[in-house]
C-alpha cells in the first residue's frame, strides 16, 4: 500500500513537473508573440526565440552537481539573471552578424530579440516567484526573496497561466481575427 502510495505521488510529482515546464515554454511563446506584435517584426523566430528562453532559467539544474544552491539563484532567476541572459543572447548576436550570418527575416527581429530573452526570462522568475520556495526575483535591488502560495507542481495553477499564455499568444498571432 505504501509502495503504491509513494509511486502514484511521484508519478503527480512527474505530470506536475512537465506542467511547470509547459507554463514556462507557453509564457516564454506567448511573450514572443506580444512583443513580435508590439514591434511589428516577424513572429516566427520571435515565438522561438520566447520558448527557449523561458526555459532557459532553468538550465542551472544541471550545475546542481557541482553546487547545491544553483537552482533558482540570483544568476539565474532575477533581473540580474535576465540582464545578463540578454547580453549573453546580444553577444551571440553581434557575432553572429560579424560572420553575416543573420538567423531572422528581418533585422528588427533581431534587435527585438533581446527584449524577448530578456522578458521572457524575467516571466519565469516571476512565474517561480509564485511558488512556496521562490526566489530573489528583484536582485540587485533588493535581495528579498518573493514567494507565493502555490507549489511548483500545482498542476491547476500551471494549466490556468498555459491556457491564458497560449490565448494571448493565438490572439497576438491573428487566430482569432
Ligand atoms: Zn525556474
Amino acid at each position: 500500500m505504501l509502495h503504491a502510495i509513494t509511486a502514484k505521488q511521484s508519478q503527480s510529482a512527474s505530470w506536475g513537473a512537465l506542467t511547470k515546464w509547459a507554463t514556462h515554454l507557453a509564457t516564454g511563446m506567448a511573450i514572443g508573440a506580444v512583443i513580435s506584435r508590439l514591434a511589428d517584426s516577424s513572429w516566427p523566430e520571435l515565438v522561438c526565440i520566447g520558448a527557449v528562453a523561458g526555459l532557459l532559467p532553468d538550465s542551472d539544474v544541471f550545475l546542481m552537481p557541482l553546487s547545491r544552491n544553483a537552482h533558482r539563484s540570483v544568476w539565474t532567476h532575477s533581473l540580474s539573471g535576465s540582464a545578463l541572459l540578454s547580453l549573453a543572447w546580444l553577444l551571440i548576436l553581434v557575432v553572429a552578424l560579424r560572420g553575416a550570418y543573420l538567423p531572422f527575416s528581418d533585422s528588427s527581429a533581431a534587435t527585438t530579440s533581446v527584449a524577448v530573452v530578456f522578458i521572457a526570462s524575467f516571466a519565469h522568475a516571476g512565474e517561480d516567484a509564485l511558488t512556496f520556495q521562490g526566489c530573489r526575483l528583484l536582485h540587485p535591488i533588493t535581495g528579498r526573496r518573493f514567494s507565493g502560495p502555490f507549489r511548483y507542481n500545482d498542476i491547476m495553477a500551471n494549466a490556468i497561466i498555459s491556457l491564458v499564455s497560449l490565448g494571448v499568444m493565438l490572439a497576438c498571432l491573428g487566430a482569432f481575427a
